[in-house]
């Protein structure tokens, strides 16, 4: 995951244009990826496709003519879907233009202006105080025309038509964790789940932010009525404590398969926190005419940590064991989402006599035997068709693989059947 990050780095992207093509090439490289191009124009919800924004290179010359801002070494240094412009400028016009951080001197901020015509440079504050001539050559060699948004979809498919939505936005530059590290578990998922042999359809979407969210929505009203659950990755590279956001709903299998999961407020760290429509692209899936159970899964919370939106989100501040944690937690969470069913227990007056059977004692010597043996106890006392799995584990306090493990065991002796 973190040789795939270090390809994608460099790649200039934004709402649209070549970076977004190039990106989800390299990801249908490592998945099978059906790739939309919608038109300018589009009318998507109510939103509009816009015009497409390519750029080859961008600098400010001092008056050596030497490159003292160089998209080349950076391409945070303009601000993304800037217009064209080539000009001599005034050192005074110039600082009109410019952002940086004073706070953080070192460090290149990202900016952007997609829904209003204008151009500028990002800077770290050290170069910022630096520009002492009375002019300057600025160049952006971009432009802006008709083209088109274009986003990426994978699909696992499941047993069911029954869905779940796992959503990456692909819009950002070189930024590691706000963005990257979010593809990267995304791909990861979906080459591990291709093996798994799955109840649910599990659809994988890379799209631009909010637009490209938007326009998916606006092309897939039929699909949206089977999604059950999804998630939303974002941030999820650093090496910080988990942070989940509920969905909309707030109480939908989702949340509780995440808060369950994660241990809400338990000495990992790990928090689960409300919806609030601010954020990612769980804005457009759990606004209120959709209102999936879509929720967010985060390391560090975005916009909350210091590295967010600037040059420092880099290829060190993402760590491979931390992408690797990541996907085991997406994987709990996706096995608690396939396998929390209800049974109903078919000997339910008295206990059934689990030793005549060979599940009791039998597996005495095994340390895990009396653990093992409780697992059954608790499915078989709590199956009266109301609790699942997952509301068993809860209450139990085992583990929700043993659970499983329990309930396939008694489902092996007939002791249970499946509800619905
Ligand atoms: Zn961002």
């Amino acid at each position: 995951m973190h040789e795939l990050i270090s390809e994608l780095y460099p790649i200039c992207r934004s709402i649209t244009g070549d970076g977004v093509r190039q990106t989800l090439e390299i990801v249908g490289r490592e998945i099978p990826l059906d790739v939309s191009e919608v038109p300018t124009g589009t009318s998507v919800l109510d939103w509009t496709v816009p015009r497409e924004w390519n750029i080859r290179d961008a600098w400010i010359k001092d008056k050596g003519g030497n490159r003292i801002v160089d998209f080349r070494e950076c391409n945070l240094h303009v601000v993304s879907y800037s217009t064209p412009i080539h000009a001599t400028v005034s050192r005074d016009e110039l600082e009109q233009h410019l952002y940086s951080l004073p706070d953080q001197p070192a460090w290149v901020p990202y900016r952007t202006s997609y829904y209003q015509e204008t151009w500028g440079f990002c800077l770290s504050e050290n170069q910022r105080k630096a520009l002492t001539d009375d002019e300057y050559e600025v160049c952006i060699d971009s432009d802006l025309s008709d083209g088109h948004l274009t986003y990426g979809e994978c699909v696992v498919p499941g047993s069911s038509e029954r869905e779940v939505l796992i959503s990456s936005h692909v819009c950002h530059p070189s930024l590691c964790n706000d963005n990257l590290a979010g593809i990267a578990v995304a791909v990861q998922l979906a080459r591990r789940l291709r093996a798994a042999g799955l109840r649910h359809t599990y659809r994988f979407v890379f799209a631009p932010g909010t637009i490209g969210a938007i326009t998916w929505l606006a092309r897939n009203r039929d699909v949206t009525p089977r999604i059950d659950h999804g998630l939303v990755l974002t941030c999820v590279g650093d090496p910080a404590p988990f942070t989940y956001k509920k969905s909309r709903r707030g109480d939908a299998p989702i949340d509780r398969a995440a808060a369950y999961v994660l241990g809400d407020g338990g000495v990992n760290g790990n928090k689960v926190v409300g919806f609030h429509p601010y954020g990612y692209d769980e804005r457009q899936y759990c606004s209120p005419g959709f209102d999936l159970g879509v929720g967010c899964l985060m390391r560090s919370h975005h916009g909350q940590f210091p590295e967010y939106h600037t040059s420092a989100d880099d290829l060190d501040f993402v760590r491979p064991e931390a992408l690797t944690g990541t996907v085991e937690t997406c994987l709990r969470i996706i096995e608690v989402l396939e396998h929390d069913v209800r049974y109903r227990n078919l000997s339910p007056y008295g206990e059934p006599q689990l030793g005549k059977r060979g599940l009791y004692r039998s597996m005495g010597g095994a340390p895990d035997a009396k653990t093992n043996e409780l697992a059954l106890l608790w499915v078989l006392n709590q199956s009266d068709g109301e609790n699942s799995l997952l509301d068993i584990a809860e209450r139990s306090g085992l583990d929700f693989t043993l659970i499983r493990w329990a309930a396939g065991t008694l489902f092996d002796h007939e002791l249970l059947e499946p509800i619905g």
